[in-house]
């Protein structure tokens, strides 16, 4: 099965997504993490990205498509993937649709989350990553055991540069521009479907495997 998640930035994609490709056993490519770990490895295509992530902008789409084409259509995810992040405007999703249609492939699941700016920004200013093993947590939702130590693998917690807030009115106001009109895009099609993220973790979940599933 093949999926893609978009809604805004603090939505809830990620935590989400986790859950739902471990349920589906498909692969999860977040383009965010993609670009992350890029700019980690200082790539050129990293250094060329980071300007526009710290800026809170999107990275060109020539970047993100070439690397998004490369991952979907490697061998080991003939059993599926879930795109978290990617198309961010109508132009990556008729790039993908185009790169799909070339390889045979196609879109089974269409999910758009929402929740109100309130309630995203909330979110993005409390969350903590862990630098080591990637998994996320939040201040006063989910905080960790220990301060500052990942309950997991005992990493050290970080906030993203871009979690800060004078980048958090850039970055909604780009997705109210450019990925906003997905929706526009995408919600013909019958394998469209809406879904309230204003509830708890598990709530929500339960709503995405139901969307998903039917
Ligand atoms: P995220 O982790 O999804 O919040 O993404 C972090 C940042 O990576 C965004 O603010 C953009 O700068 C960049 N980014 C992620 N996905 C895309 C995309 N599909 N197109 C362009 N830039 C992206």
């Amino acid at each position: 099965m093949n999926i893609v998640l978009f809604g805004p930035p603090g939505v809830g994609k990620g935590t989400q997504s986790d859950n739902l490709v471990n349920e589906l056993g498909i692969t999860h490519f977040a383009m965010g993490d993609i670009l992350r770990a890029a700019v980690k490895s200082g790539t050129a295509l990293g250094l060329k990205a980071k300007s526009f992530m710290d800026a809170g902008k999107l990275v060109p789409d020539e970047v993100v498509i070439g690397m998004i084409e490369e991952r979907i259509m490697a061998p080991d995810v003939e059993g599926g993937f879930l795109l978290d992040g990617f198309p961010r405007n109508v132009s990556q999703a008729e790039a993908l649709a185009v790169m799909l249609e070339k390889h045979g492939k196609q879109i089974d699941r269409v999910v758009f989350m929402d929740a109100p700016e309130a309630m995203l920004l909330e979110r993005l200013t409390g969350r903590l990553i862990c630098k080591a093993c990637g998994f996320g947590f939040h201040r006063h939702y989910s905080p960790p055991r220990e301060e500052g130590r990942c309950d997991r693998c005992g990493g050290d917690l970080y906030q993203r540069d871009d979690d800060k807030e004078e980048v958090i009115g850039q970055r909604l106001e780009v997705y109210a521009e450019q990925t906003k009109p997905l929706l526009d895009y995408y919600k013909a099609l019958p394998a469209f479907r809406r879904l309230d993220a204003t509830g708890e973790m598990p709530a929500v979940y339960a709503e995405l495997i139901e969307a998903v599933k039917s």
